[in-house]
This record gives structure tokens, C-alpha cells and sequence, in this order.
């Protein structure tokens, strides 16, 4: 039995398919410069034909911001400057390949050292594009994931974006790979695409050839190969188990989300996307708590998404919410989340700099045109406005009177925006939490980022390995800004949601529900597991538990107060 780290949930069963890349030798001696140039060129138009190939097959399945990695890697097979230092290098006596090599290392290595997550993953962009042109060069062939036509368990050294992306699910049973940690790109993928992975898992690729019998248990991340009939059947059980589990989770689907002693709460979801309201629907979420508009954004290349395309995509939502309330929350972006067409100014702290409702305020042009695209937008469903990251009153105020004027400005030009729209604030700066009751008398709701505000009140960077153990949302710390945040809206009339992770954790869930969290709102593959916990406590019981908790001393002790419980 082998461990790996364990990703999304659910147990594959098959055979294995063993993703094995070719190995690159690049040729090192003097050459011919106009063979070798000639070389270069046949070999990156291959490579772009080749990324806009894998794209337009993985459209079938990935939803737009998924596909954007595609349109990073057509962008650096195209970058000039790349190109031309590969061109000089050739032009000084270089073969094709050594010289594609030593410039991608170069570039990569460059990258890699960068304190920055969103350019490290730059880094394993160019190693997937150069891998691939390197190939292309050497006439040598990546295999291709898109022709396996049974199912199968992949067992890979790591899988790159493009791997990833070229799964079809109806074969692929799962995959594990030797590298890769919860937040690898692999890991994401395989929630998104809801198969089974395990990953970091050391020594699997030694420990099995092509056709072997594989098992792999994505919730506790064991791998077994060549299992003993006793295992096999172990791990059949479990995986009908699981199987059934989640088919009988069905019959929640149309149902309120109510403790046995009649307290109800709503469970909504969180998007990224029009395209994601297929989910939110089929996984029978009662609206959306929080759209991250970034993503609009960030999937264009060359520029701001204009009015008529972001009216569009809110319009889209709101419509297939069929009245049910969407909270769109305002531009995120800064901190890891960048644009290809907006520079950033270096700060030694981006996460704690200039970054989303700050960034809005001071560049209205921007905010202008979201706003009123959503304004526009308002009058085809029941929308809800939030701004991220309002640390004070000020902050929260300057941006409803901007909400205010853009709609009086639209009106003005005979333009209809709805009457009743929620405008609202996350809550993801501790200040925030702690002065919750003042910003409840002009905020129409509350919704709590779990993952920034544990960030920030640990101290903790969320993208870092090293500091991952203070991720702790069942710290009393954190239980008492939650407390602070919820009872600060009620003490004004005010609802409060919340949006982070820690919304869909199952082990949260009672505690957040004695509390008093009014909605929770979390991946759309989390609601009915979440409605299943709900509708099995008592209400009256959870509020003693969470008063317990509140006076715990570390997070270990609410973890055994709750496991005690259920
Ligand atoms: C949060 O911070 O908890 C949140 C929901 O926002 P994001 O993860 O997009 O920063
Ligand atoms: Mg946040």
C-alpha cells in the first residue's frame, strides 16, 4: 500500500495506465544555423497547432476559466521575445533543441525563484509549452491522453495543465501522481472535474507497469496496486458504498435545509462562472453567495471586459437563478489574482496592498463599468451586490454612494434597474469582524471570507506549505469573530452569510449553525452532503455546543467537542 496525499473523494477501481513522457536528449555539438532555424520554426507552428488542438477538445468538458490555461500557453509559444532569444541562440552555432532548452531553463528557473504564486505558475506554463516544442523538434511523441478509449486509473510522474485538461472523463476512473500537493494544479482539476486523485504520492510510478490493477482512494489517499481479492473487495464495498451515498443524497435535493427542531438556514453556492449554473441547479443550491467576478477578468487577454460583455454574463446568472438571490461580489483582483493587461505595481506585500474594493475606489473608471453593467443587469433576476475586502466604514460607504449615483446616472438615461437591490460587504478583515455591529447599520448583509480572514489573523500567507498548519477555522479565535461578525448583523436586522472554505466543512458545519450563520455558501458538490448534516442536528443542541467552543483554548479541543457530538 502506498500514501499519497489525498484531493478530492470517492474510490477508482482499474487498470492502469501509466503515463510515461518521452525523455530529452538535446544535441549539444556545433550545427547548420539555416537547417536548425528551419527546424525551430516547422517545430513551434506544430506546437501552436497543437495547443489550439488540445483546446478545442477540452472545450467539450472544461468550463471558460479552465481553458484559459490554454490561451497562457498559446501566448508564450507566440511570445516574440522568447522566440527571438531562441532564434539568436541558434544563429550563434546552437542546435534547435539545446537552444529551446537553455532559453525555457533559463525562463523557468527565472520564474521558479519569483515570491509570487501566480508567477510560479507561469513557470510550469513554459515547462508544459517548451516540453512540448522540445518534443516537436526531436520528432518525439507526447502521448495523448484524448485516444484512451477504456477505463483506466493514470499513474503519472505529474500531471501538467494540458494532461489534465485532455482527461475524458467517461475513461479516466481517477489518477495519482509521484508530485504534486493539495494545491497543485493537478489536485483542482480533479475536484473540478469530480474524479478521484490522490497526489504526492512517492514511488507509485516504480511500483507499477501498464495493465496492473490499481486501486485508489481519493479520500484518504492510499493507493494499492495489484490488490489481493481480500482488497479487492474491500474497496469494491466502499466504492459502491460511496457511490450510493451520493445517489441517496439525491432525495435532499428539493428539500429546505432545516435542523429537526425547525431551524432553517440556506445553502447557496459559489461560482466562478455563467457556465457554473448547470451545477448550482443539478446540485440543488437554494441561490448564489458569492459570484468572484475576477475570473471575467482574468480569462480576457488584452483588456478590462467591457459593459455589454459583463451585462451579458450577469444577465446569464440571474436568470437561471429564477429569482433566487445572487450575490455578485465586485472585482477581487490583486494580491495572487493578477491581469495580463493591468500592471501591477511592485509592493513588498501584495496581499496586503493595493488590491480589490481599494483598487475600485481609486480607479473609478474600472468600477464604473462593472457597476453599471450590473445595475443594467438587475432587473432580469434578484441580484445582491457585496465589495470585498472593506477593512473600514468609510471604504463600505464611498462604495453604496457610487452604487447610489451610477443608478440615479442610468436612470437618468432612461435605463431600468430594480428597486430592491441588497448591497452588502464581506468580511474578511479582522477589524471588520470586531466593529461587525457598526457596519451592520449601513450594510444590508454580511458575508465571511474564511480564507482571508483566518489569513490575516494568523498572520498565516494562505498560498504558503510551510504555514498551512495554521489554517485553523475551528480555532475559538476565529469561532469569535464569526460570533462577533453574525451577532453584529443581527443586532441590526441583518442576515449573515458566509463564503470561505470553511462554509462547506463538514466538521464547521455545527458550529457554524450554533452560531446563528443564517447562509453558507460553498462549492455546489457541498450542498447536498452539507443539507445532510444540517437536517440531521438539533438546533438548540448546536447553539450549547458553539457556546462551549467559544471558551476552548485551542482548535483540537472544538474538534473533540464537536466529534463528541455527532
Ligand atoms: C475568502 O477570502 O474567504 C473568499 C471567499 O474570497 P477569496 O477566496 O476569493 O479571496
Ligand atoms: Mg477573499
Amino acid at each position: 500500500m502506498l500514501k499519497g496525499i489525498a484531493t478530492s473523494s470517492g474510490i477508482a477501481i482499474g487498470k492502469v495506465y501509466k503515463l510515461e513522457q518521452p525523455t530529452i536528449v538535446v544535441n549539444e555539438g556545433q550545427t547548420d544555423s539555416a537547417v536548425e532555424l528551419q527546424k525551430f520554426e516547422d517545430a513551434l507552428q506544430k506546437t501552436i497547432a497543437d495547443i489550439e488542438q488540445i483546446k478545442e477538445r477540452a472545450s467539450a468538458t472544461l468550463k471558460p476559466e479552465e481553458l484559459a490555461i490554454f490561451d497562457a500557453h498559446l501566448m508564450m509559444a507566440q511570445d516574440p521575445e522568447y522566440k527571438d532569444q531562441i532564434i539568436g541562440m541558434i544563429k550563434d552555432g546552437n542546435s534547435a533543441d539545446n537552444a529551446t532548452k537553455q532559453v525555457s531553463d533559463m525562463m523557468i528557473g527565472m520564474f521558479e525563484a519569483m515570491d509570487d504564486a501566480y508567477f510560479k505558475e507561469r513557470a510550469a506554463d513554459i515547462k508544459d509549452v517548451s516540453f512540448r516544442l522540445l518534443c516537436n523538434i526531436l520528432g518525439l511523441t507526447i502521448p495523448d491522453l484524448t485516444a484512451i478509449d477504456e477505463e483506466v486509473v493514470i499513474v503519472a510522474e505529474e500531471m501538467t495543465p494540458s494532461d489534465t485538461a485532455q482527461l475524458n472523463k467517461k475513461y479516466a476512473l481517477g489518477f495519482v501522481t509521484e508530485i504534486g500537493g493539495k494545491t497543485s494544479h493537478a489536485a483542482i482539476m480533479a475536484v473540478a472535474l469530480g474524479i478521484p486523485a490522490v497526489v504526492g504520492c512517492t514511488g507509485v510510478m516504480a511500483n507499477c507497469k501498464h495493465g496492473d490493477t490499481i486501486i485508489l482512494d481519493a479520500s484518504e489517499g492510499i493507493v494499492i496496486v495489484n490488490p489481493n481479492e481480500e482488497e479487492l473487495k474491500e474497496y469494491k464495498v466502499k466504492r459502491d458504498q460511496f457511490l450510493a451515498e451520493k445517489e441517496a443524497l439525491k432525495v435532499l435535493m428539493d428539500q429546505p435545509s432545516i435542523t429537526k427542531d425547525g431551524h432553517q438556514v440556506e445553502l447557496v453556492a459559489n461560482i466562478g462562472s455563467p457556465k457554473d449554473m448547470e451545477n448550482v441547479v443539478s446540485n440543488g443550491a437554494e441561490g448564489v453567495g458569492l459570484y468572484r467576478t475576477e475570473f471575467l477578468y482574468m480569462e480576457s487577454t488584452d483588456d478590462f471586459p467591457d459593459e455589454e460583455a459583463q451585462f451579458e454574463a450577469y444577465k446569464v446568472v440571474l436568470e437561471k437563478a429564477k429569482g433566487q438571490r445572487v450575490v455578485v461580489r465586485t472585482l477581487d483582483i490583486g494580491g495572487d489574482k493578477k491581469l495580463p493587461y493591468f500592471e501591477f505595481e511592485a509592493e513588498m506585500n501584495p496581499f496586503l496592498g493595493y488590491r480589490a474594493i481599494r483598487l475600485c475606489l481609486d480607479r473609478k473608471d474600472i468600477f464604473k463599468t462593472q457597476v453599471r453593467a450590473l445595475l443594467r443587469a438587475s432587473v432580469y433576476g434578484k441580484l445582491a451586490i457585496m465589495f470585498p475586502m472593506i477593512a473600514t466604514i468609510d471604504e463600505f460607504l464611498n462604495g453604496k454612494n457610487f452604487v447610489q449615483e451610477t443608478k440615479e446616472e442610468l436612470l437618468k438615461e432612461g435605463v431600468a434597474v430594480s428597486d430592491d437591490i441588497e448591497i452588502g460587504m464581506m468580511v474578511e478583515i479582522p477589524a471588520t469582524a470586531i466593529l461587525a455591529d457598526e457596519f451592520a447599520k449601513h450594510a444590508d448583509f454580511f458575508s465571511i471570507g474564511t480564507n482571508d480572514l483566518i489569513q490575516y489573523s494568523m498572520a498565516a500567507d494562505r498560498m504558503s506549505e510551510k504555514v498551512a498548519y495554521l489554517y485553523q477555522p475551528l480555532n475559538p479565535s476565529i469561532l469569535r469573530l464569526v460570533k462577533l461578525t453574525i451577532d453584529g448583523a443581527h443586532s441590526q436586522g441583518k442576515w449573515c452569510g458566509m463564503c470561505g472554505e470553511m462554509a462547506g466543512d463538514p466538521q464547521a458545519a455545527p458550529v457554524l449553525l450554533g452560531l446563528g450563520l443564517d447562509e453558507f455558501s460553498m462549492s455546489a458538490s457541498r450542498i447536498l452532503p452539507t443539507r445532510k448534516i444540517v437536517t440531521s442536528l438539533d438546533y438548540k443542541q448546536m447553539k450549547e455546543m458553539a457556546e462551549k467552543a467559544l471558551k476552548c483554548q485551542t482548535e483540537a479541543e472544538v474538534k473533540e467537542l464537536i466529534n463528541g457530538l455527532l
